[in-house]
């Protein structure tokens, strides 16, 4: 069984393996069915890391690194020594690195995945876009960080959005909605529900990227709860995707 759908748009390049679980083939029980990746929800920890290996083995990640979401707009890199590990993981919602095989995750339902790949230098990055890490620029913020690390150039990326809550179900307040559209523009909303996928896309444009360098995923994850987790559509008692992204051994 596939347990991950991997992100094309990256992956044609050769260079990364990159993908987003999906919720089925797990062992995890409701509201968690069926593969939960993430220990933080309230599902039972060998359930978690049974799920974790099956994954990890049919994508073949190795070295996961991830970190403590807090829907912050904080990036670590992974490659200056913070120790990243499994046991105490940083708080912080988006990770880079330069360095092959290291595989770097975040853990979503409904929030935006991110996924930044650097095709010169090469190097990766990958962020967790609520509304909260959309509305503080989370994406930009990890692309400067991949600039003070690896000195990559914006213009060199190409940046996939992946499965998320799109804008046929995200209904938010107007006071939220009128903060978006002053700070994204007025397209960013249909009057009553916000689109985060714009809102990220128009703040990439802003700092210089074309659109052709950017791809959004179709899937809603509050419409589909068939393939994926959605925190909305299940009012908050659900498991979590884990979205990956590693640099692919040099051939
Ligand atoms: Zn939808």
């Amino acid at each position: 069984m596939k347990l991950y759908h991997a992100i094309e748009e990256l992956q044609a390049t050769g260079i990364v393996t990159a993908g987003i679980s999906q919720r089925k083939g797990g062992v995890s029980r409701p509201p968690y069915t069926s593969l939960n990746l993430a220990e933080h929800v309230g599902d039972a920890a060998n359930a978690v890391t049974a799920n974790r290996e099956i994954l990890f083995q049919q994508a073949d990640l190795k070295n996961l690194h991830y970190c403590r979401q807090i829907h912050s707009a904080s990036v670590i890199d992974v490659d200056n020594g913070t120790g990243v590990t499994s046991e105490k993981p940083p708080e912080a919602d988006a990770l880079v690195s330069a360095h092959r095989g290291i595989a770097l995750g975040i853990f979503t339902a409904d929030c935006v995945p991110i996924f930044i790949l650097d095709l010169s230098t090469p190097a990766i990055g990958i962020a967790h876009a609520g509304w909260r890490g959309t509305f503080a620029r989370i994406a930009v913020n990890t692309l400067a960080q991949m600039k003070a690390s690896f000195g990559t150039v914006a213009t060199n990326c190409q940046i996939h959005l992946g499965p998320s809550i799109q804008k046929c179900c995200y209904t938010v307040s107007t006071e939220l909605l009128d903060q978006f559209a002053e700070r994204f523009g007025s397209t960013v909303h249909d009057g009553t529900n916000l689109s985060l996928q714009d809102a990220n896309v128009n703040q990439l444009v802003e700092i210089g990227l074309s659109v052709t360098s950017i791809s959004v995923s179709p899937f809603c994850t509050a419409c589909r709860t068939d393939l994926f987790y959605s925190h909305r559509a299940e009012d908050g008692q659900t498991g979590r995707m884990l979205s990956f992204i590693q640099l692919n051994a040099e051939n």
